[in-house]
């Protein structure tokens, strides 16, 4: 038993924890959890907790279905919604299988295998996302409609946004997830929390921990939050710009006082990976077939593959940061969105940048226009060019890619894909609202 091990089995006992729950994610970013009593934490410590992963989706093939979960003790938490009386705790576990190896299609394993290869590398990675999400009433008829009708930046009065906001961030911080900045966005209902940075694995966790977080401040609001990419036609969609940092120490790798904007060779050449494999990577960052409605879809989304500084219209933006303040030199990848799973879309951005980073990566010269606006001429003469316009596509462009399939490992992306394409294909078997209003009557 270490040491972070003990403090649990403590805090447990101090603070009369009646439930330990343990969570971890399918592939597809789902959580799931399961209760265990007190008294069973300590053995699940020892030698994980058995559990049949048939069901689980992507997890295991149906002969090899028994699994173990093994908690990791430092992302212990109370969970702040459950009330004071049996109080409840929550791990996150790694996914084992019986023989103790950790599960191929676990996803938590494959960014911390990814994690590993950054480390040998020198670097630890750092992640600030912008995590945008409507809020919305439903009606009798399953009708969804946003909870307000304010703007970007709006103050609204007496609405549920700021409520819901404010209740959401203390929630947070009793998980110690600390919130940066938090804002209406542009959409009616629209509403941005952004979390200061932590290394990449809590991030993951954090976000896991964030949709959940949301999802019950909506249910005590009396509303819904949703992650979906692209809710309302005519409306922005909800993106997950996230920033990445790579760290050498205490030294920003990205950083360069000489360099353009301010930004290394090291932070030019994981821009460059990033942009090569950006099409192979786009089903995972962005897995859903609505996700291309938002990509497509206009309103600051981006839809094509260039990078520029402070430019809203490109894929990758090197943000404005005070001169000198060399800490803040990132890199923001503004295509996820906020329905992906984070750690199969951190660890493949980061096998991306890390590619580029090994093999010296040019960077090419940056989209210095709103690249929205140009012709397609003038963006096949400056090298640009589109992300997947569909799930379809972006699943074609990963199929070929090495990159995603070393980086998710082949049992994850084969089942990744084959569930991909039963979506599309279903997707495409369906006759729209869109169709009927277009084409009864004429044919
Ligand atoms: N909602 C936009 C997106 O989908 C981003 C808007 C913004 O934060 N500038 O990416
Ligand atoms: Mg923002
Ligand atoms: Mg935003
Ligand atoms: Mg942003």
């Amino acid at each position: 038993m270490d040491k972070q091990q003990e403090y649990v089995l403590r805090a447990i006992e101090e603070r009369d924890v009646r439930f330990v729950r343990l969570w971890f994610t399918d592939v597809l970013g789902q959580l799931k959890s399961v209760a265990i009593a007190p008294a069973e934490v300590e053995a699940a410590f020892e030698e994980g907790i058995g559990f049949d992963g048939s069901t689980i989706e992507g997890l295991t093939r149906v002969y090899e279905s028994d699994m173990l979960l093994s908690p990791d003790p430092s992302t212990f938490q109370m969970l702040p919604w459950r009330d004071d009386r049996d109080r409840v705790a929550r791990m996150f576990c790694s996914v084992l299988t019986p023989d103790g190896e950790p599960a191929r299609t676990d996803p938590r394993a494959v960014l911390e295998r990814q994690l590993a290869r950054v480390a040998d590398a020198g670097f630890t990675c750092y992640i600030h996302p912008e995590i945008e999400f409507y809020l919305v009433n439903r009606d009798d008829q399953g009708r969804i409609t946003p909870t307000d009708d304010a703007g970007y930046f709006d103050h609204v009065p007496g609405g549920t946004a700021h409520d819901f906001r404010r209740r959401a961030i203390l929630m947070l911080e009793q998980m110690g997830i600390s919130v940066e900045f938090s804002h209406h966005e542009g959409g009616l209902g629209q509403n941005e929390i952004d979390l200061r940075f932590a290394d990449a694995l809590s991030m993951a966790d954090n976000i896991m921990t964030f949709r959940a977080v949301i999802e019950e401040v909506a249910i005590q609001e009396g509303c819904i939050a949703t992650f979906m990419p692209k809710p309302f036609v005519g409306q922005p969609g909800s993106g997950m710009h996230t920033h990445f940092s790579l760290f050498e120490g205490d030294h920003n790798a990205f950083y360069d006082p000489a360099g353009q904007y301010q930004l290394s060779a090291t932070g030019r050449a994981f821009i460059a990976g990033i942009l090569r494999h950006a099409k192979e990577i786009t089903a995972i960052t962005n897995q859903y077939v609505n996700s291309y409605k938002r990509l497509w879809g206009g309103d600051e989304a981006p839809s094509y593959v260039c990078w520029g500084h402070n430019n809203r219209s490109a894929l990758v933006r090197v943000p404005m940061h005070k001169p000198g303040k060399a800490q803040a030199v990132r890199v923001e990848y503004r295509s996820l969105d906020p329905a992906a799973n984070p750690y199969l879309a951190f660890a493949t951005i980061l096998a991306a940048g890390m590619k580029g980073i090994e093999e010296g990566y040019e960077l090419p010269a940056e989209a210095e226009d709103d690249v929205w606006a140009l012709t397609d001429g003038e963006r096949d003469a400056l090298g640009i060019e589109p992300l997947p316009t569909s799930l379809k596509r972006a699943v074609s462009a990963m199929s070929g890619s090495d990159l995603v399939a070393d980086t998710l490992g082949e049992d994850t992306f084969e089942y990744f894909r084959r569930n991909k394409r039963h979506e599309y294909q279903a997707y495409d078997a369906q006759v729209t609202d869109f169709e009927i209003g277009q084409f009864f009557r004429r044919v």
